[in-house]
């Protein structure tokens, strides 16, 4: 009997209607004659109020805890997904994320998947029963409940699927599919119908959010093939894989838009070797992940280096930072800057010239200033100010004839 590993995510399941709604789809697809495990998120908003109200309690609560806590919107979810199955008749049971035997490490709120024993869920297959299991959470060794950083679902549908060889993996969504760029954002966008790993792995971390990246990356490192759609209508989705058909001549394939970034300047710094070494070193001591980065030309041996994070570990980088230049005296040489990330990627950019000055070009004309820039084979990527971020993205998405 095939086996399906199906995602729905927070709004698929934001409600008794929606649960209900879940519930029938999975039916019919049982009714096709498929073994099904149902990998759910938190009910939209649940996890965001959790960090909200631990937050309300302590501005920097702690990461274990605040694991204990996320953890529990999908503990909600699996439940209540079993409880509506049941009365249509169809045999289910829930799993958490140790019960899968999904092993991490213990890097709370964004732990690593070490390995996946699959629990009781073969068995619990083979009895003809559906198995729903809570997304985003897994067990350190020590037992403790561990999460996969936000859209961590995501991450446990393509492990699962992996890790018991699925015959397909479905993650269904509010949208019916990957577009060309965000369809709440950009209306022209289109659906892609076929992407490969490396440019959705391209897109997911520059801001195509109905991916998770961390998921990509999984799935294109273990060749998990998967496939985006509707949770709410049958139309076919976006089927991202290894090998997919290049349209010739296609530069771009999509625009992203990431509203959370934040610039740090740090400025009068000793222009000497080992500096740069020093800042960034404190940086990935502390598990941050940078992106964009900048050193001025030094004058009179002091320079300054700006750098983007995600706007969630702006204050941990502007902490690990401080903590590294001991002998700066003065407070004030760090700043932080609010700024919105547009990317463009395509794998078409590797043999055509020309997509940096298109992409720069069209900007100017609207009179969006470029703040910061970096590229790689098949990206390039504009740091710019966040009240300009829509404008700019359709913009860019326009010069690319993407829509
Ligand atoms: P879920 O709760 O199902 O995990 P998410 O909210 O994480 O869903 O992801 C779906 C959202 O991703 C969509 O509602 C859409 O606004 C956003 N999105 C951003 N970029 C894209 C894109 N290029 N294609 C489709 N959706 C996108
Ligand atoms: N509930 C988690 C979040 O909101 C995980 C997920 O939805 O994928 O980030
Ligand atoms: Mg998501």
């Amino acid at each position: 009997m095939p086996l399906i590993v199906q995602k729905y995510g927070g709004t698929s399941v934001a409600d008794v209607n929606c649960i209900k709604n879940v519930a029938q789809r999975v039916k019919a697809t049982r009714d096709q004659g498929n073994s099904v495990i149902v990998v759910v998120s938190a009910r939209s908003g649940v996890t965001n109020e959790l960090i909200n109200r631990a937050k309300s309690l302590n501005a920097k609560p702690d990461d274990r805890e605040m694991d204990m806590l996320m953890s529990v919107g999908e503990q909600e979810t699996i439940a209540l997904l079993s409880i509506a199955l049941h009365s249509l008749g169809v045999p289910a049971v829930s799993r958490t994320g140790a019960q899968a035997g999904i092993l991490t490490d213990n890097t709370h709120t964004r732990a690593r998947i070490i390995s996946i024993s699959g629990g009781d869920i073969k068995e619990q297959l083979k009895a003809g029963n559906v198995v729903i299991v809570a997304g985003f959470q897994g067990s350190s060794g020590d037992g403790h409940i561990t999460t996969f950083g936000r859209g961590g679902s995501d991450l446990t549908a393509i492990a699962l699927a992996g890790a018991l060889n699925a015959d397909s993996c479905q993650i269904l969504t509010d949208v019916d599919g990957v577009y060309t760029a965000d369809p709440r954002v950009v209306s022209s966008a289109r659906k892609i119908p076929e992407i490969n790993y490396e440019e959705m792995l391209e897109l997911a971390s520059s801001g195509f959010k109905v991916m998770q990246s961390r998921a990509v990356e999984f799935a294109q490192k273990y060749s998990i093939p998967f496939e985006v759609r509707s949770s709410f209508n049958q139309q076919p989705g976006t089927i991202v894989k290894e090998e997919v058909t290049m349209l010739e001549g296609l530069m771009v394939t999509g625009a992203a838009l990431d509203r959370n970034q934040s610039r740090i300047t740090v400025s009068d710094i000793p222009d000497q070797p080992g500096t740069a070494a020093k800042v960034f070193k404190a940086l990935s001591d502390k598990d941050i992940i940078v992106d964009m980065i900048v050193q001025n030309i030094g004058r009179a041996g002091i320079a300054n280096i700006s750098f983007t994070v995600s706007r969630d570990d702006a204050e941990r980088a502007e902490l690990a930072v401080r903590q590294c230049m001991t002998e700066k005296g003065s407070d004030d040489f760090i700043s932080i800057t609010n700024i919105a990330k547009i990317s463009v990627v395509g794998v078409g950019m590797r043999s055509q010239p020309g997509a940096a000055a298109r992409m720069f070009e069209a900007l100017a004309q609207q009179s969006i200033n470029i703040i910061m820039i970096s590229t790689s084979e098949i990206k390039i990527s504009v740091a710019i100010e966040p009240e300009k971020a829509d404008e700019a993205l359709r913009t860019v998405h326009t010069a690319f004839n993407l829509g």
